[in-house]
């Protein structure tokens, strides 16, 4: 590892592969991604990876729809479409519709439903509480590894110089701004942007630059449960349900397969180290959330579990991510924090991070509500009808 790089990027999830791609795409020279394990190591490769676009800010709702755009056309050998439905409170219907208006005037398909309407869609569901729902017809998963794996080759192809096994353990800082980073071996790289994208990691590599990130990390788990067979065939596969009422989401995974969540991510137990946390699920949690399905798919009382597994998410006091350049240390850009649902986006913040880095400002969606700085400023990412924590 000689000479200077212009950008640096730490972190070889899919937020630093997408912002590797687009510098690399908008004529950066040499961009540098570090990763310390592999590609996918974090929470890209463990991810749901669902797309929706049901957020309850324009900017953020927008990001998620031409991100979606993106995986369903660039992508779509690893993506499934499969529609969504929401459940919320019944008390929530009026707001919920209002949500659901102001997704539509920015182009997102989605509508309110009524339940036979619901039970049309999957004659499966239980809905003797009568729930708010509305749909989602374009929603649909990707196979995260699939499209760890696509960025990853894209980004090699465009030349990207990925340096997988390497720690970067300190950001380099000279004369007030970033200057390059300090691998764990002790070699130093230099270069003139330093972009931090290690998630659950970015707060410790902050540190190092005497920049406070707000990230609490938090241990996510999820269940896979087999669904009920009829003879040989499998249940088949349902649409993603985010359901705000029992608390979980789910969607459809290997064949025959549920992959479960749950949707109360102030409940997830926080991480004081994330190097050391096992990646398992808690045996409670896999029966917590088979029985949550339960209520809303009653067939899957009868599926058969398959355990699970634990995460990271890297969360902030409003539940969206830090973006941007840090005033107190120029040349050091913050991408991360995503509290659960960045996956989603990545293909857009990674396409408007490179912009803001190569031409300052943002291109087609301003990220300037994301900024590091809103904390402090006391202007935290406010939906407009807020009435639940999808964002
Ligand atoms: C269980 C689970 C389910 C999820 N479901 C969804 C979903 O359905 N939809 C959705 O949109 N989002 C979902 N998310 C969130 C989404 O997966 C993340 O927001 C997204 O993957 C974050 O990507 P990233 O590139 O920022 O981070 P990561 O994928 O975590 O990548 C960060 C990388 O940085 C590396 N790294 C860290 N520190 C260093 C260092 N010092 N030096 C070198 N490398 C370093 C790590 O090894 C890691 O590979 C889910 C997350 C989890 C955990």
């Amino acid at each position: 590892m000689s000479g200077k790089a212009d950008v640096i990027i730490v972190g070889g999830g899919v937020m630093g592969l997408s912002i590797a791609l687009h510098l690399r795409q908008l004529g950066v020279g040499r961009v540098l991604l570090i990763e310390k394990r592999f590609c996918g190591a974090g929470s890209s490769g463990k991810s749901g990876a669902i797309c929706r676009q049901h957020y309850s800010n324009e900017i953020t709702a927008a990001l998620a729809r031409d991100s979606l755009r993106w995986y369903a056309s660039e992508c779509a050998a690893h993506f499934h479409r499969s529609g969504c439905l929401f459940f919320t409170d019944p008390a929530q219907a009026a707001t919920m519709a209002l949500n659901v208006e102001l997704l539509r005037s920015i182009g997102i398909n989605t509508e309110m439903c009524d339940t036979a309407t619901a039970a049309e869609i999957d004659p499966r569901l239980g809905l003797d509480d009568a729930p708010a729902v509305c749909v989602e017809p374009d929603a649909g998963w990707c196979d995260a590894l699939g499209i760890v794996d696509t960025l990853q080759e894209r980004a090699a192809t465009v030349g990207v110089e990925l340096l997988c096994g390497a720690r970067a353990e300190r950001v380099v800082v000279s004369g007030g701004r970033a200057a390059g980073v300090e691998l764990e071996s002790g070699t130093r790289v230099t270069a003139d942007v330093i972009v931090n994208a290690a998630n659950a990691w970015a707060g410790p590599l902050a540190a190092t630059a005497d920049i406070n990130l707000p990230i609490r990390v938090t241990k996510p788990q999820i269940a896979f449960s087999l669904r009920p067979r009829d003879g040989h065939a499998a249940s088949p596969a349902h649409p993603i349900i985010a359901d705000l009422i029992h608390g979980f989401y789910a969607r459809a995974d290997l064949p025959g397969q549920t992959l479960i969540g749950g949707l109360d991510i102030e409940a997830d137990p926080e991480v004081p180290d994330p190097d050391r946390e096992p990646e398992g699920i808690a045996d409670d949690m896999v029966e917590d959330l088979n029985q949550r399905i339960a209520r809303r798919i009653p067939e899957m009382s009868r599926s058969r579990s398959r355990g699970g597994m634990g995460a990271l998410y890297a969360c902030t006091p409003d539940h969206h991510a830090i973006i941007g350049t840090h005033s107190e240390c120029a040349g050091l850009v913050t991408c991360a924090g995503f509290s659960g649902h960045g996956f989603k986006l990545a293909p857009e913040i990674g396409r408007e991070v490179a912009h803001h880095i190569v031409k300052g400002g943002y291109d087609r969606h301003d990220l300037e509500i994301y900024r590091p700085s809103r904390f402090a400023e006391g202007q935290p990412v406010r939906g407009r009808y807020e009435y639940s924590l999808l964002g």
